[in-house]
């Protein structure tokens, strides 16, 4: 299926030449399938392809697409792009039947067996329909795609082969579900893409997700890689020319080729280093990947092609990464160093076994589990799993904190630990001793008094380097504290953590409450709730239970002479504190009734355009990111129905897009010469010398007329780092004065910050 879905009307095919095109994608189909390693299990597969086609009969996609043309291609990625067998694919091309057809998951068994049908009723439930206008609707979601996952990973990975697609053919879909869906795969999708090795995959949905997101920024990185190519392929033959004759010469079967960065992955590059795509030195590594036996030594003939490109070019000292002694955590296994080009330029070069780049291309599906007749490994991957599971047997109150818990190890870059005994252990980057404490044992982690990290007693705090060989001091008094949430990092800690800490926090209550309780007895107070009203006034409690908690942990005592100035008092000041947070404050400017946005109104406009004339805007800037006209913008209509703009990449709005996706916004700056400044803070830093100050402010305020609103300098050990409020009226003007400010001399570094 080449045809852009677009364009599919306009191609205006007969009913004949329909069919015979949809008989064709699924014949791709099995003709892969059938050239697979995989039984061949056609009769199965045949007829679960006539039955959704049969269910799906009559109804198209947006594009205007026969319906079915997306299970055919979401079976297709299943088969050829992650390696799965007919099971898969069966359930892939039903696994759109049971929602949005009339037949149910019992038909699926009936005609097609248990497991094909509990897959198929996996992928119902995580798919559409719980998107909902609920806070953590789509928290809850990840939830489940978890939970069944760990019953059958084939769900999640089916579900990736169908999110792969709809991106494939997002251009279909109005632009604020284009928003959506691409800030949800790059949120959620993504990551586990990564965690589970589907390296192809990750990357293809963060350049779709980059594509839809920053369309002009991502054409801009395009264009230039096709640009450079040139001058690329002739670095690259000369840094390959004398690498190859030595591998020639040591009589290895290879292949070597230059493998560009993602445009998503310059880009990311280009934005945290704050540099132009000309600066991204790393716009390719070297891949070399040789064919062994079976039973060769893969590990030995990797340090042997380290060792002979070590002895052609100078060594990164610091860059290289052994993953084929310790493979990452989602099965990845390569030697990768860093090496002085001819050019003068490094070079990165990654070095791997024939299968060690299948696993590293398909993911760990294509060799794990589903081999017939290989018996289950514990895999890396397999207890990764047991800790999500771990998690989701005891789930917290809110959901979204989840998400978070579980997005901040998906993205952490790993350490290893060792155990006393010898064990290695992952861990995410600046996990501590308590971390390591709680992952042994809960018992091990609320005791923990302290650690010894390679022999040598720390505090329970201590960041952990890889390698470290942690041993834990427990002593039977010891309790868990709220101030130790500080200090740990993985999901797992902090919920065992947080659950002892509401035990604790629960008996003071208690306690605390039982007190009360006494008091109002022993002093014969008739209204026990008037009583509670007024302490709470008295020390400026929100709740019941912070009070309770307060004289449980005897902060507060309840002496004779409290008790009786309690009961005289008026009821004053009591709510000042308590209303501000259930009252709901409109500070909407009623002169600009006309202007107002309702969700109705917005549901109807693709694109909401973004106004600000005569010093009066139709939009809110969010205070997290701070766009300014120019940026990449999405609009969020927040409760009180007014429209807050964030930039597109920004964290919040990121958040924001994968769980209140319906109240989002396509947005567009409007070109007005009558616009109005904006604030935008901008980093400097240089050599500190006499005159620099002098040269930026002239060229800020005298070269380009752009008004300083603060400024801050601050200078140390001869070098300067200065801070920039400037009002401004769009991003341009800002890119362009940072371009300026670096021709000042000894000036190294300017940019925009957020
Ligand atoms: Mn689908």
């Amino acid at each position: 299926m080449d045809v852009e879905a677009k364009d599919y009307n306009s191609l205006n095919l007969s009913e004949e030449q329909e069919e015979k095109m949809i008989n064709e994608a699924f014949q791709d189909v099995l003709d892969g399938y059938l050239r697979s390693n995989h039984r061949k299990k056609v009769e199965i597969i045949k007829r679960a392809y006539e039955f959704a086609k049969n269910a799906h009969k009559g109804i198209r996609r947006r594009s205007g697409e026969p319906y079915i043309l997306h299970p055919i291609a979401v079976a297709k990625i299943v088969s050829q792009e992650i390696g799965l067998g007919s099971t898969s694919i069966c359930s892939a091309l039903l696994h759109d039947v049971v929602e949005d057809t009339e037949y149910t998951v019992e038909d699926i068994e009936i005609n097609f067996g248990k497991k094909i049908a509990s897959i198929v009723d996996g992928l119902t439930k995580i798919s559409g329909g719980i998107f909902g206008d609920k806070a953590s609707a789509q928290a809850e979601n990840f939830r489940k795609l978890l939970l069944t996952m760990a019953d059958d990973i084939r769900v999640i990975l089916i579900k990736m082969a169908d999110r792969l697609h709809n991106m494939r053919t997002l251009s279909s879909m109005l632009p604020n579900k284009q928003y959506k869906i691409a800030g949800e795969t790059l949120y959620i999708y993504a990551p586990l893409a990564h965690r589970l090795g589907l390296f192809a995959i990750k990357t293809e949905l963060e350049d779709l997700s980059f594509k839809y997101e920053h369309p002009d920024t991502y054409k801009d990185i395009k264009d230039k890689i096709v640009e450079s190519e040139k001058k690329r392929n002739s670095q690259y033959t000369d840094f390959s020319t004398p690498v190859k004759a030595k591998l020639d010469e040591m009589g290895l079967k290879y292949t070597i080729n230059a493998r560009v960065k993602s445009a998503y992955s310059i880009w990311k590059k280009m934005e945290t280093k704050h540099i132009p795509f000309e600066e991204v030195y790393d716009l390719y590594a070297v891949r070399i990947v040789f064919d062994c036996d079976a039973d060769a030594n893969e590990k030995q003939i990797c340090w042997n092609i380290y060792s002979a490109i070590t002895d052609i070019y100078k060594l990164h000292p610091t860059r290289t990464r052994d993953w084929v002694s310790t493979p990452k955590t989602n099965g990845y296994r390569a030697l990768h160093l860093t090496v002085m080009g001819p050019d003068g330029n490094w070079v990165e070069v990654q070095i791997r076994s024939r299968k060690m780049d299948d696993i590293a291309e398909r993911g760990f599906a294509a060799h794990w589990k589903y081999k017939i007749g290989e018996s289950d490994e514990e895999s890396e991957l397999e207890s990764w799993l047991k800790t999500i599971t771990d998690i989701l047997k005891e789930p917290k109150p809110n959901a979204m904190d989840f998400l978070d818990t579980i997005k901040l190890n998906l993205f952490a870059t790993e350490i290893f630990v060792f155990t006393p005994k010898g064990d290695l252990i992952t861990f995410p980057k600046n996990a501590t001793v308590l971390d390591v404490a709680y992952e042994l044992h809960t018992e091990l982690g609320s005791h923990c008094i302290a650690g010894k990290v390679n022999h040598r007693l720390v505090p329970i705090s201590q960041k952990l380097q890889s390698g470290d060989q942690v041993e834990i001091l427990t002593s039977e008094t010891q309790k868990p504290t709220p101030e130790w949430l500080n200090f740990v990092v993985t999901a797992k800690a902090k919920s065992k953590l947080e659950q002892a800490l509401r035990k604790e926090r629960k008996k003071i209550v208690d306690k605390g409450e039982a007190a009360v309780m006494a008091a109002i007895e022993e002093n014969n107070l008739t209204d026990a709730n008037r009583f509670i009203t007024k302490l709470m006034g008295v020390y400026n409690f929100h709740t019941r239970e912070d009070l309770f908690f307060a004289v449980g942990d005897n902060k507060v005592a309840l002496t004779d002479s409290v008790v009786k100035s309690t009961v005289k008092k008026q009821n004053q000041g009591i709510f000042t504190r308590i209303w501000p947070f259930t009252g709901k404050k409109k500070d909407v400017d009623e002169t600009q009734s006309a202007e107002t946005i309702t969700p109705d109104k917005i549901n109807k406009k693709e694109i909401y355009v973004l106004r600000s004339e005569g010093g009066v805007q139709n939009y809110k800037t969010a205070s997290c990111c701070n766009p300014i006209p120019g940026d990449d913008v999405v609009g969020y209509v927040d409760d009180n129905e007014e429209v807050i703009v964030h930039k597109m990449d920004c964290e919040v709005a990121m958040r924001i897009k994968s769980s209140f996706g319906n109240r989002l916004v396509a947005t567009k700056w409007l070109e007005s010469p009558l616009q109005t400044s904006f604030l935008a803070t901008i980093s400097v830093k240089g050599i500190d010398r006499m005159g620099i100050l002098q040269e930026l402010i002239h060229e800020i305020s005298i070269n380009m007329s752009i008004n300083i609103r603060k400024l801050d300098i601050e200078a140390r050990d001869g070098v300067f780092d200065c801070l920039l409020d400037l009002r401004v009226s769009d991003a341009r003007i800002v890119d362009r004065l940072c371009r300026q400010i670096k021709k000042i001399k000894d000036v190294t570094y300017a940019a925009r910050i957020k």
